[in-house]
């Protein structure tokens, strides 16, 4: 199984993606277009699909345990509070990396 992200060609992933676990390309839009289309497009046409190949580990943190084999989406990944990206892991206070360290960096510069 590996990680894909889904999203419409036309608009872009910026607009919207889901996250796939499936054994190929193939698989992956046949998967994202059964369950979960409607968060991406109306076309089949317009379905693209892209391999993810950073932060697989917590990728997989985000895949349904009752479904290891068989695959399937997630339509909406947990995304970070600030700015809504998915795919980078989101730390305890619900940021990703880059956005935490903006907020790290405002901190220093304003402390209370
Ligand atoms: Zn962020």
């Amino acid at each position: 199984m590996k990680p894909y992200m889904v999203f419409s060609r036309c608009c872009g992933s910026r607009e919207g993606a889901c996250l796939v676990f499936a054994h190929n390309r193939q698989e992956a839009c046949k998967v994202a277009w059964k369950e979960c289309y409607w968060e991406i497009t109306d076309e089949w046409i317009d379905v693209d699909v892209r391999l993810l190949k950073e932060n697989t580990d917590w990728l997989f943190t985000l895949s349904d345990p009752a479904k290891v084999d068989t695959a399937h989406c997630i339509s909406v990944p947990v995304s970070c509070q600030q700015c809504n990206k998915w795919g980078d892991p989101i730390n305890h206070e619900g940021c990703c990396p880059d956005c935490w360290d903006y907020i790290q960096a405002q901190r220093k510069d304003n402390p209370i």
